[in-house]
């Protein structure tokens, strides 16, 4: 036997048992006399102790123990003289009589603690060490526990749970497709899945009903940070359901999942059209932990001759609550060239200072009265000591810039806090994208969502401004300014379906071939059905409060959507090329 006990578990109460631990060296300090190792394993730390005086050639092989060594100690507990009031573990220690080394360690690259040395490459290239540290593995642990619990809940309410094929067919539309070349069928090619939505509807013709996977998905795109070319989704689906139906079904989820693995409650969780969103907070998925709504300045800030807002489509601003102090010059000028980066792409910015004695300080006090601006003032709410940030231009982009703005004050106000939890439904969006370079329509969510009932009509209009206005049976799930999750109630009738995929630019032979079988299965009795899927790596990450979903995942990809540890992708064999008869050829 290895353990009597793991090294999170002996209290007070168990002083005077005899115990034997096993696991990993954390740190071990020599006291002249006196050695103390920490133990460390999967649920925490406790400290060993050697005495000379007691067993001199012991404790002078427990001297030797190098960091990570893999030992296992038998001895008695014992109350601490001196309590680490920081560690479950802190009032006891062990006074060891055996020892063993089950493996000795190299010298870890870096320290294994939750403040570590060691850079991302190399933590990545040394996982499993990495994963040795609390802070990982808690985010592994709760990860585990969130998907357990996902199966209990859905399970509860009826759902199935059911693996679909992980080598399918390319399409084109979307994300790019990793491909798999096939050896039996040579000059074709399988891709790997960018989610299961096709299978899933195809299992609600089937009859399943109610359908859920934690699935591996797979999208070949360039990685911007947080992106990962295979992540998990929670992915589901329902038959004979309304959008009310989905939505319940997945705040249950929701609220469930915070309160088993959080201990949070959350209440229910407002609603908010598409239009709103973008209206008031320039984002489909805004962040409610505070405030700062846009303000629309058109009516009360054009025709006085200040000529970038008279031409501009759209002047609209937030209030920086008390920030007026804070804001020298210098510091305004910094917040200007921050929106002016090529990320957010703003020409310039305005402000306005609500002076405590009423009056006000502005970059356009040339050509606004103080008259002006109290009524600029006024319907922002604005009181002495808040600040206005004004943008103007193209009424679209417009108010993305201000989105980022509003973002970037309240992380620097510090508005966005830790626990704190606003999650919310957006719903309508617009079916239909217009994009000016392709010249054509891009399905805002995916093809197979169906329009808002009262829009199914319209669809079948040629009119382009009645096609860019038709508004989508489709939701997501914001929490926190994250998108965690989205979906829709989807087209169930073979007609319908060609006509979406016509106004995406497909011929009828293009569709035919690349969703013929969807569409065929819509010909046998196909249920209204809708569903969602959650980005679970996501959701793991905003849970915990955290901005990366890579601590989230075992072992993820680099940037360069390289896993270090592996070497992965690497080349292959010459005579493994032949075989699945493919050439390279060089660039
Ligand atoms: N399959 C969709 C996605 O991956 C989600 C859904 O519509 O259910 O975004």
């Amino acid at each position: 036997m290895y353990r009597t006990h793991n090294c999170g578990e002996l209290r007070i109460a168990d002083v005077g048992k005899e115990v034997k631990l096993s696991g990993w060296v954390q740190s071990n300090r020599d006291f002249g006399g006196m050695t103390f190792i920490d133990l460390r394993d999967r649920y925490g730390i406790t400290q060993l102790v050697f005495n000379s005086e007691e067993d001199a050639a012991l404790c002078e092989r427990a001297r030797k123990l190098g960091r990570e060594f893999v030992i296992s100690a038998t001895g008695v507990v014992r109350e601490r003289s001196s309590k680490n009031p920081n560690r479950a573990t802190g009032d006891i220690e062990i006074e060891v009589k055996e020892l063993a080394v089950l493996n000795a360690s190299k010298v870890p690259p870096f320290t294994i603690e939750d403040e570590t040395d060691g850079g991302d490459d190399l933590r990545m290239k040394y996982r499993y060490l990495d994963i040795r540290r609390p802070i990982v593995r808690e985010n592994l642990v709760f990860r585990s526990k969130l998907a357990i619990e996902t199966r209990k809940y859905l399970a509860d309410e009826g759902f199935v749970e059911i693996e679909t094929p992980n080598l399918i067919k390319s399409t084109p539309e979307g994300a790019r497709d990793f491909v798999v070349p096939s050896r039996m069928n040579p000059g074709q090619f399988y891709a790997l899945p960018q989610s299961p939505q096709t299978f899933k509807q195809i299992l609600m013709v089937a009859g399943m009903d109610k359908y859920f996977q934690i699935v591996k998905c797979f999208r070949d795109e360039d990685l911007r940070a947080d992106r990962q070319p295979e992540f998990t989704q929670i992915d589901c689906e329902m038959s004979f359901v309304t959008r009310e139906e989905v939505l319940q079904t997945f705040e249950g989820l929701t609220k469930h999942l915070f309160r088993e693995a959080l201990g949070v409650e959350l209440p229910d969780f407002p609603r908010m059209n598409y239009d709103e969103a973008i209206t008031k907070y320039g984002s489909d998925k805004p962040d409610l932990r505070f405030g700062m709504e846009f303000v629309e300045l058109n009516d009360l800030a054009k025709g006085k001759g200040f000529g970038v807002f008279d031409n501009a489509e759209l002047i609209v601003g937030i209030c920086a609550k008390g920030q007026a102090e804070e804001y020298s010059n210098k510091a305004i000028k910094e917040l200007t060239e921050w929106v002016q980066r090529p990320q957010i792409g703003a020409k310039g910015l305005v402000y306005v200072k609500v002076n405590a004695d009423g009056t006000f300080k502005s970059s356009v006090g040339k050509f606004y009265s103080d008259d002006d601006l109290k009524q600029w003032a006024e319907a922002f709410g604005a009181e002495a000591g808040d600040m206005l940030l004004i943008l103007s231009g193209e009424a679209e982009k417009t108010r993305k810039q201000l989105g980022e703005l509003r973002l970037e004050m309240g992380r620097r106000m510090g508005l966005m806090k830790p626990g704190d939890y606003k999650p919310l439904w957006v719903v309508d969006f617009p079916l239909l994208e217009w994009d000016e370079e392709a010249g054509r329509f891009f399905a805002m969510h995916h093809p197979f969502t169906s329009p808002k009932p009262e829009d199914e009509e319209k669809m079948l209009s040629d009119d382009f401004e009645t096609l860019k206005s038709l508004r989508a049976n489709a939701y997501d799930l914001v929490i926190n300014g994250a998108e965690i999750g989205g979906g829709s109630i989807r087209i169930h009738d073979r007609k319908l379906q060609e006509k979406n995929f016509k106004l995406l630019g497909f011929t009828e032979e293009e569709a035919e071939k690349q969703f013929g079988f969807l569409m065929g299965a819509f010909e046998y009795g196909a249920p209204p059905h809708g569903g969602i899927a959650f980005g679970f790596d996501r959701l793991c990450a905003v849970m915990k409060g955290q901005t990366s979903i890579r601590d989230f995942i075992a072992f993820p990809k680099n940037n360069m959507g390289r896993d270090v540890m592996i070497d992965a992708p690497s080349e292959i064999d010459p005579a493994q090329l032949e075989e699945l008869g493919l050439k390279l050829v060089d660039k």
